[in-house]
């Protein structure tokens, strides 16, 4: 199946959380994973470059070979995935999750002597830059930000950065989760109400 790379599906503002949460419904037997098709990650990619333009400072990402690339990807994306949620749900990293993540990231920028420092850590603009190694940049990066606001959306797991200006923002995307949350309130309100009539 094609996946639609909408906005919703960026919503973990910045890459190295909108690439962990490709995986729908983690550790839930409905979840699946929008990478199973490698293609997939090359048109994720490219999504990512307007989604993210900001963050990649207008540099553009390139996958040169989809199948090839899928296994530092998925690796990179475990690794940052169990990290971050273990630091937000347990308030630590978990057992090994901090050497996993770094060997994930130090594979994904071998080779690479593209990239910037200080205010452009992916580089510049002239030449794509290779997606993997986009995503090591945007989990280290997240990493030495520290995890002060990440936050794991209570309706449907995703990780996403919380960038209100009083970090009060509970869901991952308020028009997606944060409505059918209100949806399901109305409801369960709704059933009490009738309950209530029925036990008159
Ligand atoms: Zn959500």
């Amino acid at each position: 199946m094609v996946v639609s790379w909408t906005a919703h599906r960026f919503a973990g503002g910045v890459l190295a959380l909108d690439t962990a949460n490709t995986v729908v419904l983690r550790d839930d037997p409905r979840g699946f994973d929008r990478f199973d098709e490698a293609v997939e990650i090359a048109r994720f990619a490219e999504a990512a470059c307007r989604f993210r333009r900001e963050e990649l400072g207008g540099r553009r990402l390139s996958v040169t070979d989809p199948q090839i690339a899928r296994p530092l990807v998925l690796e990179i994306r475990e690794a940052t995935d169990s990290l971050f949620r273990g630091a937000v749900l347990e308030g630590r990293y978990r057992d090994g999750a901090l050497p996993r993540l770094l060997r994930a990231c130090a594979a994904g920028l071998d080779g690479r002597d593209d990239l910037g420092a200080g205010q452009r850590p992916f580089g510049e603009q002239s030449t794509p830059l290779a997606f993997e190694a986009a995503l090591a940049v945007s989990a280290l990066s997240l990493l030495s930000a520290g995890a002060g606001r990440l936050r794991v959306c209570p309706n449907c797991g995703w990780l996403f950065l919380d960038k209100s200006r009083n970090s009060s923002r509970l869901w991952c995307d308020m028009a997606v989760c944060g409505n059918r949350q209100k949806a399901k309130r109305h409801y369960r309100r709704r059933l009490s109400v009738q309950e209530g009539l029925a036990n008159a």
